[in-house]
């Protein structure tokens, strides 16, 4: 049974002096206040937004809205800043960031359980919630959005409301799935927590000449294996840059050793042979995840994030065969994500409506701008291969000044666009950063590049 977790706006450490604590175009640290937080080192900094508000309080996020009104100028939000393609960033937009809203209170019935976040410690939950939210064990236990019981906004018109299935149910329907074009601030999430469990790991590696054989050994398990273990296959160069080597990754949630190694036995049987290495219920934590994940998509590096829902009748391995055995760096990574079964239900009433049984993402990072066209290229180029067998997009690993494509259902989409226009008529928030940041009010068109008829 879950129970309910609630953050809050009594914020530790919150400074107010009873003004704005705004940082204007020009003051000093103003590049910092705009820059500082995003993850990408990679930046478009053409974009210069004309003040920074450094929210610390629920009252300033309603401030920030108020002074965008006056000015007549957009609202940009901020919440962990990892958007990829730094979202957050608007030209002569005043950037409303929120790292500052940090408390979190819990349920007395709550303590010694967990919500499953994203899959790096400081991803943000705004951003994250937002677009759906791929955290721990998505596969099976579904969107972290699907937690969120309700919300409370600032919204376009600098009013103060709570949204839930019952209250502005539209704009509740539009928090699980709008991502970047949520048309209000979000200062609180409501969320539903579950049961902390121990981790373990099964993580097998093979050379690139086994890439067929164990990618098509992920998809075939990913049906019937234990609903508490995420399944990954991941491509990466070895650390000696030699050669590119195949991982499968299987971390299961589970009360004890015991289940765990229940759970993972059936898989462990089922290997292709000859793994360079094996590792059969290796105990781990979420600490030790986070530090793995850190060390992959290090801060400071420039990054190019792109992904596909593959078709469920497609042929998985050959579709992404180019795009995992070509990596251009030593650090760009391809994933795989199983999601089948869990792909086959049908999804609670909200914007989030996009989804098949096979997650592909490319993260392709780097440190040296020198390498920005070269591998910018890269991604463009597997992308428009792969999305011609895929069904849409996730909004997370996106970045809609390069591709288009679809994220939600025709009939969500849809109706997503309509609660835009009608909770943010004048598009005072910032919506979807597409090419050239045009499409304000009327958002994202939702169609795949090639079906549009003006491309
Ligand atoms: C290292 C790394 C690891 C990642 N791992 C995962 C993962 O495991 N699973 C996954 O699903 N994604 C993952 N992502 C993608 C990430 O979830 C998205 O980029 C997400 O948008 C980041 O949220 P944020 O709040 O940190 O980002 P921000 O850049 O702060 O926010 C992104 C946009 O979301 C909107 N937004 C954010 N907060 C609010 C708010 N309170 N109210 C209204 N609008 C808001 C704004 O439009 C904002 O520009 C990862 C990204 C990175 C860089």
């Amino acid at each position: 049974m879950e129970k309910p977790l609630k953050s809050s706006d009594n914020n530790v450490g919150a400074v107010d002096h009873g003004t704005l604590p705004i940082v204007r175009r020009k003051a000093a640290g103003f590049d910092e206040a705009v820059w500082g937080r995003v993850y990408n080192a990679r930046r478009d900094t053409s974009r210069v937004p004309r003040a920074v508000i450094r929210a610390s309080s629920i009252t300033h996020a309603r401030e920030a809205v108020e002074l965008a009104n006056r000015e007549g100028c957009r609202v940009s939000v901020r919440s962990g800043g990892h958007s990829w393609a730094g979202w957050s960033v608007r030209h002569d937009a005043v950037l409303l960031d929120l790292g500052g809203l940090q408390e979190i209170t819990y349920d007395d019935t709550s303590w010694g359980r967990m919500f499953a976040g994203g899959h790096c410690p400081d991803v943000g939950l705004g951003g994250f919630l937002l677009q759906g939210g791929m955290g721990w064990n998505c596969k099976g236990w579904g969107w972290a959005c699907e937690s969120i019981v309700g919300i409370n906004v600032v919204t376009a018109d600098a009013r103060e409301l709570y949204c839930s299935a019952v209250e502005n149910a539209d704009l509740f329907w539009a928090a699980r799935g709008a991502g970047p074009g949520f048309p209000a601030v979000v200062t609180k999430f409501h969320l539903l927590t579950r049961p902390l469990l121990e981790m373990y790991n099964c993580i097998y590696v093979y050379p690139q000449s086994m890439y067929r054989t164990v990618l098509q050994w992920v998809i075939d398990t990913s049906p019937t294996a234990d609903t508490d273990t995420e399944m990954v296959c991941v491509s990466r160069r070895s650390p000696d840059e030699k050669e590119i080597q195949i991982i499968a990754g299987y971390t299961t949630f589970k009360p004890s050793k015991k289940h765990a190694e229940e759970a993972l036995q059936a898989v462990h049987d089922s290997k292709p042979p000859n793994a360079i290495v094996e590792i059969f219920c290796d105990p781990t934590t979420l600490d030790v995840e986070y530090r793995g994940q850190i060390d992959a998509q290090p801060r400071g590096f420039r990054f190019c994030s792109e992904n596909a829902y593959i078709a469920n009748d497609a042929d998985v391995p050959s579709v992404l065969e180019a795009a995992f055995t070509t990596l251009p760096t030593q650090k760009a990574f391809a994933l795989y994500f199983a999601m089948n079964p869990t792909s086959r239900r049908p999804l609670p009433d909200m914007a989030l409506s996009m989804q098949s049984d096979h997650y592909f993402a490319l993260y392709t990072v780097w440190d040296d701008a020198a390498d920005d066209e070269r591998c910018t290229a890269w991604v463009h180029d597997m992308m428009r291969k792969v999305e011609r067998e895929s069904v849409g997009s996730y909004l997370g690993d996106a970045d809609f000044q390069h591709r288009t494509t679809r994220f939600w259902s025709k009939e969500s989409g849809q109706r997503l666009m309509e609660i835009r226009k009608r909770w943010d008529p004048e598009g005072r928030i910032c919506g979807y950063l597409d090419a050239e940041d045009k499409s304000g009010v009327d958002g994202l068109k939702n169609e795949f590049e090639w079906e549009m008829p003006d491309r």
